[in-house]
């Protein structure tokens, strides 16, 4: 889960990151109590996740609260690379002498931590990496041993940080190493860190994304998930408990097994279509979670053809077939697309048996799962041609 801006910084604030004063809003009015809060010149910023918002015009300054009004009506509902702005953060203007970037994130291939820091902040440091690899220094931390000073001294120097600017980014770094392991991250990034005019260092933007897997421990930051930045049909599946991930074909694929799903997903490509998601219902694939299932997948409209691929083991083919069927009548005219079944394992003849006596003639039963696949994409393609 990634966090907002705005959530990033109140987290750095806890453990003692310096971030300049500010709050959120959600309406023009709001944004002009909290610049009124403040006093003096602030910055409205467009809070949205994904970068290059300055650019966007996303980021604006306002001399007095009524131009922060002004400035976050504009922005509010401004679309940003996809991303619509929902929420302004409203802080006091800093004025910069140096911009910087670091980070610490996991390092998969390095199997611990890496931290990472550049003297040229403030740009996209992916540009910074291809153009000028020497500029970023890259010092791999223990998670044994954890960032010690000489880590800090290492990316500091290494980097080339202003004399002026070490101090106070030794102790920033310390402190955004403790929320990395405090929130558990898989990164905590500040692009720019800046130095100030009056010579302090803070942090100006934050980004931070926390582990999933590791949100059971931090009830405070699991409620921060917003449910506007989530995938409708991936927050339909999670309160469903379904294993759903949705991805940007138009053949939808419910399967059991995260192993036969993915299969699945290889098949679809091999005859030339695209998965819509990737969907596993499990194990015991009850009517109910069938159901479920097709809902989650009906409802994301790019899909153009189903492949329910099932292979029975301890899951009955007749006890499916009967949850597709249940479904379908559940469901009622929701399903306007082909479902082919391919269905295989323990009952799976009885199964097959049931879904060709059913009235629903959008239930195309296959053989093999090659079969089925082509069958799918074939469907589809006709249903984009129609
Ligand atoms: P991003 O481009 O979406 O990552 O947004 P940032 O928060 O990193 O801001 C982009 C740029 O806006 C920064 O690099 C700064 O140059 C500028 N900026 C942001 N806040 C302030 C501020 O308070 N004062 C000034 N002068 N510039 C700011
Ligand atoms: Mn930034």
């Amino acid at each position: 889960m990634d966090l907002f801006e705005h959530q990033a910084k109140e987290l750095f604030a806890r453990h003692g990151v310096a971030v300049p004063r500010g709050r959120v809003a959600w309406k023009p009015e709001e944004a002009e109590a909290v610049a009124a809060e403040l006093g003096g010149t602030v910055v409205v910023k467009a809070q949205v996740q994904i970068g290059g918002r300055g650019k966007a015009g996303g980021i604006q300054l306002a001399r007095d609260p009524a131009e922060a009004r002004e400035q976050a009506a504009r922005i509010i509902g401004m679309d940003i690379r996809g991303h619509t702005v929902r929420r302004v953060l409203v802080e006091e203007a800093s004025e910069i002498a140096a911009e910087y970037y670091v980070a610490i994130l996991h390092d998969r291939a390095g199997k611990g931590f890496l931290a990472m820091a550049s003297a040229e902040g403030g740009v996209e440091i992916e540009e910074v990496a291809a153009s000028k690899p020497e500029a970023v220094v890259r010092v791999p931390v223990n998670p044994l041993i954890g960032l010690r000073p000489y880590h800090v001294n290492q990316l500091l120097y290494g980097a080339l940080f202003a004399p002026e600017a070490r101090k106070g980014a030794a102790e920033l770094l310390a402190r955004l190493y403790q929320v990395f392991v405090a929130a558990d991250c898989l990164l905590v990034e500040v692009n720019p860190l800046v130095l100030t005019a009056a010579g302090q260092v803070i942090a100006l933007d934050g980004k931070v994304s926390l582990d999933d897997s590791a949100l059971v421990r931090h009830p405070d930051l699991e409620a921060l998930r917003d449910t506007f930045a989530v995938d409708p049909q991936e927050q339909a599946a999670k309160e469903r408990g379904l294993n759903y991930i949705k991805l940007d074909g138009y053949v939808g694929i419910i399967g059991n097994g995260a192993g036969l799903v993915m299969s699945t997903l290889d098949v679809v490509a091999q005859a030339g279509g695209k998965a819509a998601n990737f969907l596993d219902v499990g194990g015991g694939a009850s009517a109910e979670t069938m159901a479920d299932g097709l809902e989650v997948i009906l409802s994301d409209q790019k899909v153009r053809s189903v492949l329910v691929n099932i292979f029975g083991g301890i899951t009955r083919g007749d006890l499916v077939a009967q949850g597709i069927l249940d479904a379908l009548e559940r469901l009622g005219d929701k399903v306007q697309v082909p479902l082919v079944v391919r269905l295989d394992g323990t009952n799976a003849l009885e199964g097959r048996e049931l879904l060709a006596a059913s009235p629903h003639d959008q239930v195309i039963p296959a053989a093999t799962m090659l079969d089925a696949a082509r069958k799918a994409v074939e469907l589809a393609d006709a249903k984009a041609g129609a």
